[in-house]
């Protein structure tokens, strides 16, 4: 194909503001998906069959336009229209497939206006260098107030709000326009025709049929089947088994040249073998300098995972092996913790991340789990100049400490401006510093915050969601690490350290963690034949106690003299408890204490 005729984009927007929606009538309008064959979110409905190892998703749809504009010219243009995963934990991802793209779309929703994943997704494509076509979709909806977010949408990127174009995913109204004007203003792929291949992969999905599957766009070059490939950053090499496009189902092809997008399968078993990023070139006289933008996934947030049902242990082994194929960001080892035996230390790239995995943990091989605190990653220097990464609180050293770093992001909020206050306040309790402020309108505003990563992954959202009445966003990115006044809390059952209750607070927040927990525990263990001291303790200096006091021997006794059914029922009760308790030390805790401790409040 002549690079000529080809655009190369990408829709952008919030959730819910009508991506999938659009594509379903790009789909449509351009005729790749037949009217009968056509349902809502055609392409989403791969995306719960990928999620279940069955097909695919199709990454980048490949769909032939004839301009409907008279300008003489009759050229059937190639738009590949390349999917993003579109979350701020899968920013890396994100950027690679905006490194795809010559533009993007910037879809807005008539009735909501510029959300915090507009924003993060808007600089990723000004930092790719991307055309942008900012366009208000849902304009009918009777709530739709086009002239109240053009102004706004042309204020943030900076053009004259009659460019903003207006359409209707649901009706199809002005999508035609749009393909248009995508045509018109989206520059076509540039590289060198006659220079070794480099290719550059910006999705890798695993399909329990047929392998990885590889999505790439070549940028110099040509790609051919039965090719010998290698991976530039590993030196690995495969052949091409396959080589194609998407238009929407994979359509095998002999080759694909400068500018064009598709897809490639190598046999290979495991997404790390085929990494997002990663350059391909031939094998034999291929290219020397990779492409820019390689670079690992860094796991940012950690939990501890363990089976309800100890025997569960090797099934979930199995089942993070399984997710691993399709996930290269996943990463785990094993661990055991004294209060919760065995399972596994596993790494994140946010809370998102974390949520998704386990969830499928749970409902695709039905597993039930525990899940620690989730915690970020502490570089901790002692006093002797050794260093020390933390990945689990309770291996937080003892001894000379220097200095302790943790992550930071930038988050961006934006919420109507009636509720500045209280998102100040929030992100000031959460040891935040104030970057900024901007009126995105005379009642919406867009706030800047430092704040710890630490601070965001617990229950911060929530926290924002409540404090807003569900209006404010937010969207946030790592930038670097602070030094902080961190200390470790340990939980002590009758002088016993559980593990699974350690965790790193900032000094001024240790007492109240200590105190919370400490009394949280004492309400959920029942009592026992002796009395057990619950303590929170810094290193040797206890912060907080309470007692459960033993149990009276006469508890039978007590029960209104003959009646027998309430015996019995008191009885049962105490037998149902006994089937679900772990020994912590010489204290018997319920398995329901760890989850509820576990989870946030
Ligand atoms: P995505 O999260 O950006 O992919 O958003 P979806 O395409 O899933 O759309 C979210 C919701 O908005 C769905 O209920 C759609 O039916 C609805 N929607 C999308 N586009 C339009 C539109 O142009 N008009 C109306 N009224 N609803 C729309
Ligand atoms: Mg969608």
């Amino acid at each position: 194909t002549d690079p000529a005729v080809i655009r190369n984009f990408c829709i952008i927007a919030h959730i819910d503001h009508g991506k999938s929606t659009l594509a379903d009538r790009m789909l449509q309008i351009t005729g790749v998906v037949e009217q009968r064959q056509m349902r809502a979110q055609y392409l989403d409905r791969m995306d719960i069959e990928r999620e279940r190892g069955i097909t695919i998703k199709s990454q980048a749809v490949r769909l032939p336009w004839a301009s409907t504009e008279g300008d003489g010219s009759d050229t059937t243009h190639i738009l590949n229209m390349i999917d993003t995963p579109g979350h701020v934990d899968f920013t890396y991802e994100v950027s690679r497939s905006l490194a795809a793209c010559e533009g993007c779309i910037l879809l807005v929703d008539a009735a909501q206006g510029i959300e915090a994943q507009t924003l993060a997704n808007l600089y990723l494509a000004m930092e790719n260098d991307l055309t942008i076509i900012p366009v208000l979709n849902k304009i009918d909806l009777p709530a739709a107030q086009p002239e109240k977010f053009a102004a706004e949408l042309a204020g943030l990127i900076g053009c004259d709000p009659s460019d903003v174009l207006r359409v209707s995913a649901k009706t199809g109204e002005g999508v035609a326009e749009l393909l248009d004007k995508v045509v018109r203003e989206v520059p076509a792929p540039v590289g060198v025709k006659d220079a070794p291949a480099r290719a550059m992969i910006f999705d890798s999905v695993y399909d329990s049929y047929r392998g990885v599957v590889t999505y790439v766009k070549v940028v110099d070059g040509q790609l051919n089947k039965r090719e010998r490939i290698r991976m530039m950053s590993t030196g690995a090499q495969h052949e091409l088994l396959e080589i194609g496009t998407n238009s929407p189902e994979m359509t095998p092809a002999d080759g694909l040249s400068v500018g064009e997008v598709g897809y490639l399968i190598t046999g290979v078993k495991d997404v790390r073998q085929s990494k997002v990023g990663d350059t391909i070139t031939q094998y034999t006289k291929g290219a020397t300098e990779a492409l820019g933008g390689y670079k690992d996934p860094k796991p940012m947030v950690f939990s501890g995972l363990y089976p309800l049902d100890g025997s569960d242990y090797p099934l979930l082994r199995d089942a993070l092996d399984k997710l691993q194929l399709n996930d290269a960001a996943l990463v785990y080892e094993p661990e055991t913790s004294a209060a919760l035996g065995f399972g596994f230390r596993v790494g994140f790239l946010g809370l998102l991340h974390l949520e998704v995995i386990r969830e499928r943990l749970e409902r695709e091989f039905g597993l039930d789990l525990i899940a620690t605190a989730p915690n970020v990653i502490y570089r901790v220097t002692m006093e002797d100049g050794t260093e020390h990464e933390v990945t689990n609180p309770s291996e937080f050293p003892t001894g000379k400490i220097d200095s302790v770093h943790e992550p930071v992001v930038r988050a961006t909020i934006l919420a109507p401006s009636e509720f500045i206050g209280a998102i100040m306040e929030l992100c000031q309790n959460r040891r935040g510093a104030l970057l900024g402020m901007d009126y995105l309108s005379e009642d919406r505003v867009e706030i800047r915050y430092t704040l710890p990563l630490a601070e965001v992954v617990f229950d911060f959202f929530d926290q924002l969601k409540s404090k807003t009445r569900g209006y404010a966003s937010l969207d946030y990115e790592p930038t670097g690490e602070q030094t902080a006044d961190l200390v470790k809390v340990d939980i002590l059952l009758h002088g016993d350290k559980v593990d699974a209750f350690s965790a790193i607070c900032h000094k001024d927040k240790a007492y109240a963690y200590g105190v919370r927990l400490v009394a949280k525990l004492r309400e959920l263990i029942p009592r026992q034949a002796f009395e057990v001291p619950v303590q929170a303790a810094i290193g040797a200096r206890v912060i907080a106690r309470e007692t459960i006091r033993a149990i009276r021997k006469d508890v039978l006794a007590k029960c209104y003299g003959g009646d027998i059914s309430r015996k019995r029922k008191l009885l049962e009760k105490q037998k149902e408890g006994k089937k679900r308790m772990k020994m912590v030390g010489s204290v018997e805790v319920p398995q329901e204490a760890f989850i509820a401790v576990l989870s946030s409040d």
